[in-house]
């Protein structure tokens, strides 16, 4: 069930992509397994999936010694401070960076490793109050503030639009974060490397990748409902 579910996403990302006049090959299908067991994922994997997102650093953990080696896991949930230190080197990019403070302990922690780390900025660019991330005005100032730091990579910026019955509702945030991106890839810093948007989830993927998504993160869709 899983590999075919897979396979579907798949075939909907490709035909999103045709629609918008875009290679397929611009954007990632990232596998959201939080909550579901190792052998769904591996179920996933052997359906060719290879960017997998959690949104805890514990299944992280756990879940990274189970799987092959070969796949990129995605820190995409909140984090905090503490828990950096645990997934610095297994993740191969943090999508939820909603603080300096946050950039700066996986800049040290990432220095510590001698490695450096990819992060996206989390943006609320629907303004929920139950959504982390910056403010869409806070994001110019919050980079100015990262740039010194040679262990992370600013690499874009993540969302999570509001939940919808209809994608379609949620094409104006899309719109807004991908006008931010444009605007931030005008800052030059050795840091920064704007190149993913990370947007779209089960509802509205497609919607995203009209947007200009080059990160979709789909759980649902693949793995069934939590
Ligand atoms: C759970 C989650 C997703 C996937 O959501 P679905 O609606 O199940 O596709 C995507 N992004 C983040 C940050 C999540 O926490």
């Amino acid at each position: 069930m899983v590999a075919e579910n897979y396979h579907q996403i798949q075939k909907r990302v490709e035909e999103a992509c045709r629609r918008a006049g875009r290679s397929p090959e611009e954007v990632t299908l990232i596998a959201v397994s939080k909550t579901k067991p190792v052998p769904m994922l591996l179920e996933a994997y052997q359906a060719g999936a290879r960017d997998f997102g959690e949104n805890k650093v514990q299944e992280i953990l756990e879940k990274y010694p189970e799987l092959p080696k070969d796949i990129r896991w995605h820190m995409i949930g909140h984090l905090q401070t503490n828990k950096v230190r645990q997934v610095v080197g297994k993740a191969c990019m943090i999508h939820s960076v909603d603080s300096v403070k946050l950039a700066k302990e996986i800049d040290k922690e990432s220095a510590k490793h001698g490695i450096v780390t990819p992060i996206l900025l989390e943006v609320n660019v629907a303004e929920e109050e139950s959504k982390f991330g910056f403010h869409a005005d806070e994001v110019d100032a919050a980079i100015d503030e990262m740039t010194a730091l040679s262990h992370i990579l600013i690499s874009g910026l993540m969302t999570i639009a509001p939940f919808v019955e209809d994608g379609e509702e949620n094409r104006q945030f899309f719109k807004k974060l991908k006008q931010l991106y444009i605007d931030m890839q005008a800052k030059k810093a050795d840091n920064i490397n704007m190149s993913v948007l990370s947007m779209g989830m089960t509802g509205d993927f497609e919607t995203a990748i009209e947007e200009g998504a080059t990160m979709v993160r789909v759980g649902t869709g693949i793995f069934g409902v939590r």
